[in-house]
């Protein structure tokens, strides 16, 4: 069976829903082609131990400014996350406690000694090669820039998990310019850029936001539908499924994640670059888990090594007589999401007394449809991939949060990519 539209969206993640709501509004069919059962991507909001969280991307900020509009045009609010009161770190090999400030005291100076040049080498976060000096940094890591800064033992180990976590994921060929591209979105403000990342909830949750998006677009949406094959001409597109169904279309919008995307087989093939940049990847190949504990406890956030399965934590929802914390890691595959003890090893470890009672999270990087978590890009793919990810091929357009401007790894540069592909695409078909 052969059905015609004028757009195919692969993926009802924001970018697709983005992409597909403003094609429909301009009067273009369009028919979103979505593997899971779900919309919404990489944010998944589900109940697990008794309430509604989020599995994946959550938090949001006003200086977001696409997903900000978004949550204004559906009157969508936020839930501020719990202020902190307590801080537990590791280094030197010892487990250190704190109040919740002097965390920020520490990682203050060194973080403006690395992201000094922030607003001098990416000047214009939208436009992040702007000043071609970047290009002469993008090929240093985050880890070697940290290590350069001459910091005493306790600064640095702690330095390296802060963006360990940022990264959500290992930092030895993390690329310095993605930290710069962060920062330079905050306007240079690390503290502003790390308040932006872990704050903000959206009200009603992720979920919310999705629908909410979806209501408003004319677009068709076909859930379990998994897309093999694209077949393109100057024209249009074939787009194939896993049963063999083709779907003819005048475009097709790919918002597949970057690590994910080789998993299409596209004839004529696409740019050896963009397939190269694909079968490398990025770097955020980490873990985020969800963790009840026993009593209610006090508003804490802790740093683990920067190796540890889990090496963030910070506590989230309290009830009478448990707590729910959040937990990042660098390596999915190091934590398993339904290891309690295992969970439990590394918490006592950092927070003394801990008694975990349950866990619940997702596997992004075993998810074939994700492969990995949020973007956070690898040395040189600033510089060598992102104009040539953004560049169409014949009637083929690439959109999603890992080939934005932006807020790259966020929610909103997902947004921010399906607008640029929605107009980029209507012109196309209209000139
Ligand atoms: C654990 C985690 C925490 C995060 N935390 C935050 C946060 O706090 N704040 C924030 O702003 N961002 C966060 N993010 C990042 C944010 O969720 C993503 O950047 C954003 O949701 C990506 O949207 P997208 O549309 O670009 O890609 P995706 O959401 O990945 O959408 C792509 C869609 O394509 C589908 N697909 C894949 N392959 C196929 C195929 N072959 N055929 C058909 N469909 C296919 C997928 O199922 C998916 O629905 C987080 C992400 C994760 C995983």
């Amino acid at each position: 069976m052969t059905t015609d539209n004028d757009v195919i969206v692969i993926g009802a993640g924001f970018a697709g829903l983005t992409a597909a709501r403003e094609l429909t509004a301009k009067g273009h069919s369009v028919r979103i082609l979505e593997a899971r059962d779900r919309i919404a991507g990489r944010t998944w909001l589900d109940n697990r131990m008794g309430r509604n969280l989020e599995l994946g991307g959550t938090w949001v900020h006003w200086v977001q400014p696409h997903v900000w509009a978004e949550m204004s045009r559906y009157g969508i609010g936020v839930v501020p996350g719990p202020e902190f009161q307590t801080a537990y770190w590791w280094a030197d090999g010892q487990r250190h406690q704190g109040p919740a400030e002097k965390i920020l005291e520490i990682l203050d100076e060194p973080n403006k000694l690395l992201l000094g040049q922030a607003r001098e080498l990416i000047p214009l976060p939208y436009q992040p090669l702007s000043n071609p000096a970047v290009k002469g940094v993008d090929h240093e890591s985050v880890s070697t820039r940290i290590d350069q800064l001459g910091l005493d033992e306790e600064t640095r180990q702690l330095l390296r998990t802060f963006w360990s976590l940022n990264f959500n994921g290992r930092i030895e060929e993390a690329a310095f310019t993605q930290a710069l591209r962060w920062c330079s979105a905050a306007s240079g403000d690390w503290m502003l850029m790390f308040e932006a990342c872990a704050t903000y909830k959206i009200q009603g949750g992720t979920s919310a936001l999705a629908e909410a998006m979806l209501t408003d677009s004319k677009a068709e949406v076909e859930l379990n539908c998994v897309v093999k094959r694209i077949d393109h001409h100057e024209g249009g597109v074939t787009v194939t499924t896993d049963d063999g169904t083709t779907y003819d279309a005048k475009a097709v919008i790919v918002t597949l994640p970057l690590n994910a995307l080789n998993s299409i087989e596209f004839s004529p093939a696409l740019s050896e670059s963009k397939q190269a940049a694909a079968s490398r990847g990025q770097a955020g190949l980490g873990a985020k888990l969800w963790i009840k504990v026993k009593g209610k406890w006090d508003r804490f956030v802790a740093f683990g090594g920067e190796d540890w399965p889990l090496n963030f934590v910070q506590s989230e929802y309290f009830d009478e007589d448990s707590t729910t914390l959040v937990a990042f890691g660098p390596d999915g595959t190091a934590v398993s999401v339904e290891d309690t003890a295992a969970v439990q090893a590394i918490l006592e470890r950092l927070v003394p007394g801990i008694e975990v009672l349950e866990i619940a999270g997702h596997s992004w990087v075993e998810d074939e449809y994700a492969k990995s978590t949020w973007p956070m890009h690898y040395t040189g793919y600033l510089s060598e991939n992102l104009e040539e990810m953004q560049r169409p091929e014949g009637r083929i357009f690439l959109a999603g949060a890992d080939y934005a401007n932006g807020w790259g790894g966020f929610i909103d540069g997902a947004i921010e990519s399906g607008l640029t592909a929605s107009r980029t695409v209507h012109d196309v078909l209209t000139f």
